[in-house]
């Protein structure tokens, strides 16, 4: 199968939905579209994942029709780039972000980059205290690899206190949920992640 087949400047995401969605099974299809069936699943999957965050589909009602779009218009060669080199963060300031720690994409030789975290301008209203406390426990999230976020982070709670950040962390539990109470009451809901966020909120 030839990817040169598919002329993707010209390629609109409807088109790769469409095909996408069609019940036929790949064998039914010809070459074009299986290619453009692979590529919306590929899309679809990113969207899914924690190279995404917060998910789009359920909170970015205006960026996730552009990202889409992008990404399925983008050359063979510079959409399989994203798919193994880059991570997105969008901040919606409806969900309170105080930081997220961005694993590093892992490479097609298998080598890992390095994590990035991003601290919001939410984490300035907390105290200094709370402040060291959120750190410590985003530079654990890149210690410990748990098998769901509740894991996660249980583990990053225990890898923080054998650092000797216990008390911090306890000031920024209280603090996180006395924003809380103060939020107004219609959250949007969230939806379950299919890997481990790593992503502090006062949601
Ligand atoms: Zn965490």
């Amino acid at each position: 199968m030839s990817l040169s087949r598919v002329k993707w400047s010209r390629v609109r995401f409807r088109d790769l939905e469409s095909i996408g969605n069609y019940d036929s099974p790949d064998a039914q299809l010809g070459a074009r579209e299986r290619t453009m069936r692979s590529r919306w699943e590929d899309i679809m999957c990113f969207i899914e994942s924690d190279r995404l965050w917060p998910p789009v589909a359920t909170v970015h009602h205006k960026f996730d029709p552009a990202f889409r779009e992008v990404l399925a218009r983008l050359p063979q060669r510079a959409f399989d780039s994203v798919l193994f080199r880059i991570s997105f963060i969008v901040e919606d300031p409806s969900i309170g972000m105080l930081a997220v720690n961005v694993p590093a994409p892992v490479c097609a030789d298998s080598r890992h980059g390095i994590d990035t975290i991003v601290f919001y301008h939410t984490s300035w209203k907390l105290s200094q205290g709370a402040l060291v406390g959120l750190v410590a426990h985003e530079i654990a999230h890149s210690f410990v690899r748990g098998k769901d976020y509740r894991d996660d982070e249980r583990r990053v709670t225990a890898k923080v206190c054998s650092w000797g950040f216990g008390k911090e962390l306890a000031v920024l539990r209280a603090e996180k949920l006395a924003m809380v109470q103060h939020k107004r009451p219609n959250r949007p809901t969230k939806r379950k992640r299919p890997t481990s966020p790593k992503t502090e909120t006062v949601t």
